[in-house]
């Protein structure tokens, strides 16, 4: 209400779909307890959002101390894990402070802890990094077990750690098979919790989640592999409807071209919707002719309907052809991604996934919960 920019975009965070999703979680990995994952300001849904509909997680995995602060100042007494950080020796104080679970990935994050002498806070517990296959972080399987007892001599409380590189598809190498198999002889005889999923593998691969999981994807019900059938059986829901409204209408000539570069040009008389939303707002610039836009239904006979994009989306606008909606006016409501239009859908129309779009959320868009 005390924005001075009045534009209709408006990303609304549905808590419920939270609460449901995370149910959804906990019904496929009973036995397991969950890290909810809310790196990227919950994946651009806002941490303050994230934390109203995940409250009964088990955790919060995250990337920036400022995230972990502000879940400390507004109450959050569980645990908190910091994914990746630890950059400096100096912030070893504040993830203490914070009380914080750590995941430990390089030698010399080991050298940090082992200094830390005389410590007498609250027990730091420990996710230790195993490389298993996919290269980006961890200890190679022949350093990880040396790491793992210079920190128990130093008192720390170990959990083991992997992440997958592939939970998505079967045919792409390292399987999660290589990597368990990699995961389970590097640790044998090492009595630890583990952790290992995430949400692909949370799906698919029930024989690989460990103590606890880390579901990210899932929780805002988007597709882990970017196809939006693949999680439709599994019933989760849209946690982020991104929602503007037509701004003007253009009545175009056969022949004319829409947008910067010409890039459609109309097959007949007919009339397109300009839309308050571009790549500015975090929309797509490369979303190609086609890419489904939802009017609703108070303008539309029906159930509201999918209207494709025409031309190419500029930096605060994208227009869409209204032959489908002859009732749509100035005013009707759109939804650009959420519940009517999965942003898998978006995405695979821009030649990426859904994580990259919600993400890129702009800052200026108002972030809204119900
Ligand atoms: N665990 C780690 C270490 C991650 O980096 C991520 C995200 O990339 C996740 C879990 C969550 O992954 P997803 O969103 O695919 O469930």
């Amino acid at each position: 209400a005390n924005r001075f920019i009045s534009r209709p975009i408006v990303a609304t965070i549905h808590t419920d779909a939270f609460r449901h999703n995370l149910g959804r979680i906990r019904e496929l990995a009973p036995e397991s307890k969950i890290w909810s994952v809310v790196k990227a300001k919950a994946y651009g849904h806002s941490l303050e959002a994230a934390f109203k509909g995940l409250e009964s997680t088990d955790g919060f995995a995250l990337l920036d101390l400022a995230d972990a602060q502000w879940l400390r100042d507004h109450g959050w007494e569980g645990r908190i894990l910091l994914l990746e950080g630890l950059f400096s020796q100096q912030e070893l104080e504040r993830v203490i402070r914070l009380r914080c679970d750590l995941v430990v990935h390089s030698e010399k994050q080991v050298v940090w802890l082992e200094s830390l002498k005389n410590y007498s806070g609250h027990p730091i517990n420990i996710f230790l990094k195993l490389n298993s296959g996919m290269n980006r972080l961890g200890f190679r399987p022949a350093e990880y077990r040396t790491a793992f007892h210079r920190l128990h001599a130093a008192g720390y409380h170990l959990h083991h750690m992997t992440h997958f590189a592939n939970a998505d598809q079967v045919e792409r190498s390292p399987s999660v098979g290589e990597q368990m198999e990699c995961f389970n002889q590097t640790t044998e005889g090492l009595e630890a919790p583990s952790s290992l999923a995430n949400s692909a593998a949370i799906l698919w691969h029930r024989n690989a989640l460990g103590d606890w999981i880390r579901p990210g994807i899932l929780l805002y019900g988007v597709s882990p592999t970017g196809v939006h059938a693949d999680i439709v059986r599994s019933e989760f829901q849209a946690v982020m409807s991104l929602r503007s409204e037509i701004i003007d209408i253009q009545n175009l000539k056969k022949g004319d071209y829409v947008g910067y570069g010409g890039r459609y040009e109309a097959p007949e008389d007919m009339r397109i919707g300009v839309i308050a939303g571009g790549y500015a707002d975090g929309y797509p610039r490369h979303a190609e002719d086609g890419t489904p836009v939802w009017v609703d239904a108070a303008d539309t006979q029906g159930d509201g309907v999918i209207c494709p994009i025409v031309g190419r989306v500029s930096m605060d606008m994208l227009t869409i052809d209204l032959r489908e909606a002859p009732n749509a006016k100035i005013g009707s409501v759109v939804e650009l991604w959420g519940n009517e239009v999965p942003v898998d859908d978006v995405a695979q129309m821009s030649g990426t996934i859904g994580y990259e779009l919600i993400c890129a959320l702009a800052q200026r868009v108002p972030v809204l919960t119900d």
